[in-house]
């Protein structure tokens, strides 16, 4: 079975200030019905805010979700939302130092950075603002008292919506990119097997990890910079940039999503 995998804001869910296209979204709905394909939803949203979206934008449920960055994985059927037991065990093994307490500590007081509220930090999961306009000056201090320390990995993105930097430390086995590397392996999906969508920041992880990506046409600078710098390094890396002008539709958000799974073949037409 083939895995069609996307981030959601601004990738799945057309809320940037480019312009979607009517019926985009409904279109998808129908197309992953129709194709045997798994659909993952691979986001930094936590379940109520993913939620919200479902309901907001009228996208179906997911087989999977992988939420609040990678750190939380949850399977959806006839009985609702299931927690995925087999992660958080699989998270505290692989990441034996990580402690979201002591990031907490080793971070203290740093200028320009502010805790975010707590249904947006986890046991997997501490997430701060950043001071945009001053963003290298406080990623290198972070990195002078956290980098290497924790078994973490931290991701910094710039939200373009509120303009706003969001920094976020996790174990480095509970990212998108590993989330995803799991369920692809529980399902026995190989990696070019499983297509995934984004369009910023922290998509650059599953982008350049050996899936098959699509960077939607509104994909950010600071993403389409990072992507191809690692292919240059790696050209084995399957890479698609949706540019619209596909069946109608004009690339940006859930029409960069088709369009990409169009090209690796996830949806395809009956003639
Ligand atoms: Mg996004």
């Amino acid at each position: 079975m083939r895995i069609l995998a996307t981030d959601l804001d601004r990738t799945l869910l057309p809320n940037g200030s480019w312009p979607p296209d009517p019926g985009a979204i409904d279109l998808f709905n129908e197309l992953t019905q129709r194709h045997d394909v798994l659909v993952v939803y691979v986001t930094g949203r936590n379940l109520d805010l993913t939620e919200n979206a479902i309901r907001e934008f009228g996208i179906r449920y997911p087989h999977v979700l992988i939420s609040d960055v990678g750190t939380s994985i949850r399977k959806y059927g006839q009985d609702g939302w299931k927690p995925h037991g087999g992660w958080d065990t699989h998270v505290k093994l692989a990441s034996p130092r990580w402690d979201a307490t002591a990031v907490r500590s080793a971070v203290a007081g740093v200028d320009g950075l502010t805790e975010q509220e707590s249904e947006h930090c986890g046991p997997f999961k501490q997430s701060y603002y950043v001071d945009h306009d001053r963003n290298e000056a406080i990623l290198k201090t972070v990195d002078e008292r956290v980098k290497g320390k924790f078994d973490e990995v931290i991701v910094y993105s710039f939200d373009s919506q509120s303009g706003k930097g969001l920094l976020d430390f996790l174990p480095h086995s509970a990212t998108k990119q590993t989330a995803l590397e799991y369920i692809a392996d529980e399902i026995g999906a190989s990696k070019p097997d499983v297509v995934f969508c984004g369009d910023s920041g922290n998509d650059v992880f599953p982008l350049t990890a050996g899936f098959s990506g699509v960077l939607v046409r509104n994909a950010d600078e600071q993403l389409v910079a990072g992507v191809k710098q690692a292919a240059d390094a790696r050209p084995e890396l399957k890479l698609y940039y949706a540019k619209g002008g596909f069946k109608g539709l004009n690339g940006y958000y859930t029409s960069g999503v088709i369009e990409g799974a169009y090209h690796y073949g996830i949806f395809y037409d009956a003639d």
